[in-house]
């Protein structure tokens, strides 16, 4: 052992060479070779995941922080991206005026649905991951300077489908409007009737109907406004049945999906169908608004709307 390493050593008269040539060649090569490699590395650590979110329509990658204070809008090319209950309350109602409605309603498995899982366990795994009890969330608060009932769908919760409670929650809070006196907005967000509640899930749709019918028959105004998703069941009850009914840009409406109605029809559809702006082209829905500008827009239409009933209190 000791041999060998003498030997190297000796064989180490080269070193005296090193001695000269290692600098420059020390430092040259590992400044280039390390250095880029470094740099592609850094590169890669400085998007972490969670921080960024890529925009569908333009491809851009946005910053979650830009985007949340952007109302989750792409600031590129204006893509609307779907927005929590919570939040979308937050940003409308005037500061701690929201008083919720009914926030512990939960939905009863009344079918003993079963499928890969229970509808017990999806409920109980929806109210862990979304902090929701179910997929509306509804209330009476202050929209600008008006007294309203509000109530809000979330997509994130069983794709926002109305079962029982939804319709429950929703049918009390336009019944407490039209007791109250007060013009209404719901939010729609929605897949449509909830299949693990069968039949008690398209009762909903009569029966929030039939509360809606009683609202406009007290001169109440209702607002309508429909986000991406809103279709199937809740489209085919109370998101249609607005005195005015808005939309944000780009939302897909509709009944049926398009692939279904292909088949059914046997016919080809046109361009754009079934998104807020062809809807709009064909008189389904009366504007589109963007989500920066809901709340100034939700205040004025309710400003109009309201109007009559304001200036016949004054005058009695
Ligand atoms: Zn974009």
């Amino acid at each position: 052992m000791s041999t060998s390493t003498f030997t190297k050593k000796s064989m180490g008269a080269d070193g005296v060479e090193p001695a000269v040539t290692p600098p420059p060649a020390a430092e040259v090569p590992t400044t280039f070779a390390k250095k880029p490699k470094l740099a592609s590395k850094s590169r890669k650590r400085e998007i972490p995941e969670g921080l960024w979110t890529k925009c569908p329509k333009c491809t851009t990658m946005v910053l979650d922080k830009e985007l949340d204070e952007n109302l989750k809008v792409c600031p590129h090319c204006q893509h609307h991206f779907q927005v929590g209950a919570r939040e979308r309350i937050h940003s409308l109602v005037e500061t701690c005026t929201f008083e919720e409605m009914d926030a512990d309603m939960t939905s009863v498995d009344v079918l003993s649905f079963t499928g890969t899982a229970s509808y017990t366990d999806k409920l109980e795994e929806y109210q862990k991951t979304t902090t929701l009890k179910d997929a509306v969330i509804t209330g009476v608060c202050k929209l600008g300077p008006h007294r309203c009932g509000l109530g809000v769908m979330d997509f994130g919760f069983l794709g926002g489908s109305m079962g029982s409670v939804v319709g429950e929650k929703l049918t009390r809070l336009i019944e407490r409007s039209t007791t109250g006196g007060l013009p209404l907005v719901i939010i729609s967000a929605s897949g449509g009737a909830r299949m693990y509640e069968g039949m008690f899930s398209l009762m909903q749709m009569a029966k929030t109907c039939g509360a809606l019918a009683y609202h406009a028959k007290a001169r109440l105004p209702f607002i309508s406004v429909l986000t991406h998703p809103t279709t199937a069941g809740v489209m085919a009850s109370f998101a249609s049945v607005g005195d005015l009914i808005i939309a944000e840009p780009g939302a897909m409406i509709g009944f049926a999906g398009p692939r279904v109605i292909k088949d059914t029809t046997q016919a080809e559809l046109p361009p754009g169908f079934q998104t807020a702006e062809f809807l709009l082209d064909h008189g389904l829905i009366d504007t589109i608004v963007s989500r920066k500008e809901m709340k100034p827009q939700l205040i004025s239409y309710l400003d109009f709307l309201t109007s009559g009933k304001r200036a016949t209190a004054s005058a009695a």
